[in-house]
């Protein structure tokens, strides 16, 4: 993939690189029926149409008493006799005129009645109500339809499904929803260093941090992961395991190796496997990414530090995979809060500033940002609430207004 806005001696912009990989990224076209109730985080694959009206009759929104509006004095008390008691569940009988019906909250209204006085608002003597003005024609009734008319789509397609989604969905009938088959993404880290946590730590090795992150971050968006371990920096290694890795997913997504340094093996590795491009993005943390196919399975390569790796994910893979996962709106929310910061230097990339969010007394939130920014420093992220994003060229003075990226936009 070439893009005419970059050479290799360039960097590319953090939008350019984004519009390209969407351009890149199709639906997967299977589609599954998914009980309701396994629904939650899945993207919806057919918009739906409610065949109902909600309410499907005018029912009381109180627990009070139902009659005609006419049948009420303009001034002083109605008292009415109580014809019927109509629970919730059950259906009444036509009211007879001057009565008024005993009715709970989502009883349907009698035939007749139009109007509902809550209990609280009246007396009762005997057998009667005693019913006080003032009184609003049509009082304390929810109407056919004034929440969903019949033919209305309720849900569109392309929609994460949360829970709310769910209940709107049961509350039209509808048992099963039509949804996108979920993503197998194949993940494994490259590097000689690694070692997986609950072993031991001989001199020069760290942790495979990278594994976990990209774990939480795919099961975040629904993901099936299959998780190929650590691959030695070798090109025989890398180039078997990506070849196994392509087979069995949908896309594949490394860690490490993607650098032009002599222990970097990964493009050499796609090179007669499938494609690759080595992108040098013009952000702050994480500048290299690789992206390409091996046969017809997309590849990301991000790259080792563990905070780029975190914020490579979040803004280019994120949207892909939740874009092949058939989610129409794959951008995050952004808000723009006061900086409570200074950032005195231009830089030639956007930089992603981990911070949190605090409101003062004065109402107004400002962002606070992670003392070290560093690249390698994973604590700033588990630190944050979010990116703050200074665009390339840019200084920031206290008090201005920045953008800021929640993670829960990201990670939800
Ligand atoms: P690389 O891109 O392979 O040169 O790695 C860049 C930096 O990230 C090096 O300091 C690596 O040790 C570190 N790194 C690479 N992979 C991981 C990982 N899975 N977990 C933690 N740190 C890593
Ligand atoms: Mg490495």
């Amino acid at each position: 993939m070439t893009d005419p806005c970059f050479t290799e001696k360039e960097l590319m912009s953090v939008d350019n690189a984004l519009a390209l990989l969407l351009a890149k990224a199709q639906p997967v076209d299977e589609i599954e029926y998914a009980d309701i109730s396994n629904t939650l985080g899945r993207i919806l694959a057919q918009s739906q149409t409610s065949t109902l009206n909600i309410p499907t009759a005018d029912n009381s929104a109180m627990d009070g008493y139902a009659f005609a509006y006419r049948d009420i004095h303009a001034q002083g008390e109605t008292r009415l006799s109580v014809s019927q008691r109509i629970p919730a569940g059950q259906a009444g009988h036509p009211l007879l005129p001057g009565t008024a019906a005993r009715i709970f909250t989502g009883a349907p209204m009698p035939p007749g009645a139009d109007t509902v006085v809550m209990q609280e608002h009246c007396r009762v003597e005997e057998d009667r109500v005693i019913i006080q003005h003032p009184i609003k024609s049509g009082q304390n009734v929810r109407r056919t339809g004034e929440d969903i008319a019949a033919g209305t789509i309720i849900l569109t397609a392309g929609t994460k499904l949360r829970p709310q989604d769910m209940g709107l969905a049961a509350s039209v009938g509808l048992a099963q929803l039509p949804v996108y088959r979920t993503l197998r993404v194949a993940i494994f880290c490259t590097g000689d260093e690694l070692v997986a946590p609950g072993n031991p730590l001989a001199p020069g090795k760290i942790y495979n941090a990278n594994r976990y992150t990209l774990t939480g971050l795919l099961r975040a968006l629904g993901c099936e992961i299959i998780d190929l371990g650590i691959v030695p920096d070798n090109l025989a290694a890398t180039r078997t395991i990506l070849a196994a890795a392509a087979r069995q997913a949908d896309i594949v997504i490394t860690s490490g190796g993607v650098s032009v340094g002599e222990e970097d093996h990964v493009k050499a590795a796609v090179d007669g496997l499938g494609h690759i491009d080595l992108w040098r993005i013009a952000m702050k943390p994480g500048k290299p990414l690789a992206f390409g196919t091996i046969g017809s399975t997309p590849f990301f390569g991000l790259p080792g530090n563990p905070v780029s790796v975190f914020a490579t994910f979040c803004l280019f893979a994120r949207p892909f995979i939740l874009r092949r996962q058939g989610m129409i709106n794959v951008l995050p929310q952004t808000v723009y809060v006061e900086a409570d910061f200074d950032w005195p230097k231009a830089g030639h990339r956007r930089e992603y500033l981990r911070a949190r969010l605090a409101t003062a007394e004065d109402g107004k939130t400002r962002a606070v940002i992670f003392a070290n920014q560093s690249s390698a420093a994973l604590s700033s992220v588990s630190w944050a609430q979010g990116m703050v994003t200074i665009p390339e060229g840019h200084t920031v003075q206290r008090g201005q207004m920045v953008r800021f990226i929640p993670f829960t936009e990201l990670l939800a």
